[in-house]
């Protein structure tokens, strides 16, 4: 905006100078116009050497920014494998790689300077020679030969400016080509434009022949032909080794990627022919990770739902049982809680994210349950959280833990992209081959 501004201005003020010269003398004028050709294409070649320079800076300062959020998140495996002297050697790389290039880049602005300059003293002195010859010739008087001098002097500023505006065109171009992929990037989730709002009663929901590829080409497919129901308000859990599918079955529903073939129902209605922001007001999700804001308790938990009373979040707080610790954190609900969450332990955290749910209160839960284990008097407590947290909502668990497995209502056993056998651990357990060694090897230990 600062270049189009700048560059509208010195074009009118320049124009005007322009004719000026042409009412005081034309051929003087014409002598003083040809010089400008000269100035546009030495300017030109700078522009685009700038241009190329600002291309490479700015790649290197994202590549730097990328390398530092990487170690600095890292830093506790960088301490214990002992790897700070490699860390500050690629840090070097880094940092001394962008240097270069913004050395690169002074210098080309540097050096545009005094060319201008040079070229600008020149031009003047052929001029002075010219318009001498002129004024001997008495072509011109000598009381217009000073008005286009002054006019000649006063146009200097705007031709330099507008030479140079190429640098700023092609600083901000440069930025332009690595942010306009992003911004174009075409969205994989299509939204067609007047969907209804789905209507989530009994949140039934329907998997019909679903298949699914993380791939456009449809090679590597990870679900195959999944098909099921679950009634509303029951609770199913997934079972299955690393890899099979889990994940994945469960990040269909609130469309974080749409199958390549088959639908979703909830209640009878196609989550594909339904507005986005209706069916994900439906959803809550628990995930193993846990996202939490640098920000206060009270604003991490009423993250779903800013406008809640303070009775209810500490109503959703006091069922996910982390109000007992909130209230002894230093500023209970306003206490800041450090990047996600650095001040809390694991369990407070996992409490807390369960509140966020609850406040949330969406008819369907998805729960990607911890695997790492908590000691006993905390797993108690998510226990009796997670089960208020889902008291009559359709809740699809991945399960890691034999009491959620004999709490849900049924299991379906994923194996390699498939729903191999579905029932309750009692008749899994009799007529599952997957499911008896999947129990024998990793449940029991649980
Ligand atoms: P589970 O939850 O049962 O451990 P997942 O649903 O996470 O299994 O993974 C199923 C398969 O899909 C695995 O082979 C995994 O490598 C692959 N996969 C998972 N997420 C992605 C992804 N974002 N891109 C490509 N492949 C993925």
């Amino acid at each position: 905006s600062t270049a189009l501004l700048n560059m509208m201005k010195d074009t009118l003020t320049l124009t005007f100078l322009i004719c000026l010269m042409f009412y005081q003398n034309w051929r003087l004028a014409i002598f003083a116009i040809l010089m400008i050709p000269c100035a546009a294409i030495i300017s030109r070649s700078l522009g685009k050497r700038m241009g190329k320079a600002a291309r490479e800076a700015q790649e290197h300062s994202g590549n730097l920014a990328r390398f530092l959020s990487e170690i600095l998140k890292a830093s506790k495996v960088i301490k214990i494998y002992q790897k700070e002297n490699f860390e500050y050697g690629r840090a070097k790389k880094f940092i001394y790689g962008l240097i270069e290039k913004l050395k690169k880049m002074t210098l080309i602005q540097i050096r545009a300077t005094p060319i201008m300059e040079i070229l600008t003293g020149f031009i003047i002195g052929g001029f002075i020679y010219y318009s001498g010859y002129l004024v001997m010739e008495g072509k011109i008087g000598i009381n217009n030969f000073f008005s286009f001098l002054a006019a000649m002097m006063l146009a200097y500023q705007p031709v330099r400016s507008l030479a140079t505006l190429n640098i700023t065109f092609s600083q901000g171009f440069s930025g332009a080509y690595r942010i306009l992929p992003l911004i174009d990037q075409e969205k994989k989730i299509y939204e067609n434009d007047n969907l209804k709002n789905i209507i989530v009663d009994k949140a039934n929901i329907e998997f019909k022949n679903i298949n699914f590829s993380y791939f456009e080409e449809n090679k590597d497919q990870v679900l195959h032909k999944i098909n099921f129901k679950i009634n509303g308000g029951q609770t199913v859990a997934l079972v299955g080794h690393s890899g099979a599918g889990k994940s994945t079955i469960m990040n269909l529903i609130p469309r974080f990627y749409d199958p390549t073939s088959g639908d979703i129902l909830i209640d009878d209605q196609s989550i594909y022919n339904s507005k986005l922001s209706s069916l994900r007001k439906n959803i809550s999700l628990v995930s193993q990770e846990i996202t939490l804001f640098d920000d206060t308790v009270r604003s991490n938990i009423a993250y779903a739902a800013p406008d809640s009373s303070e009775e209810q979040i500490i109503e959703a707080s006091e069922f996910s049982k982390a109000n007992e610790f909130i209230q002894k954190l230093p500023e209970k609900y306003d206490t800041i809680i450090g990047e996600n969450g650095v001040r809390l332990s694991g369990g407070e955290k996992q409490r807390i994210s369960i509140a966020r749910a609850i406040l949330k209160n969406a008819p369907i839960i998805l729960l990607d349950e911890a695997t790492s284990s908590l000691d006993v008097d905390t797993e108690h407590k998510i226990q009796q959280a997670i089960t208020y947290l889902t008291k009559n909502k359709t809740t699809i668990i991945i399960a890691h833990r034999l009491s959620t497995i004999f709490g849900a209502d049924k299991i379906f056993v994923v194996n390699q992209g498939k729903i191999v056998d579905e029932g309750t651990h009692l008749e899994l357990l009799k007529n599952s081959l997957i499911y008896q060694n999947f129990y024998n090897k990793q449940l029991k230990h649980n």
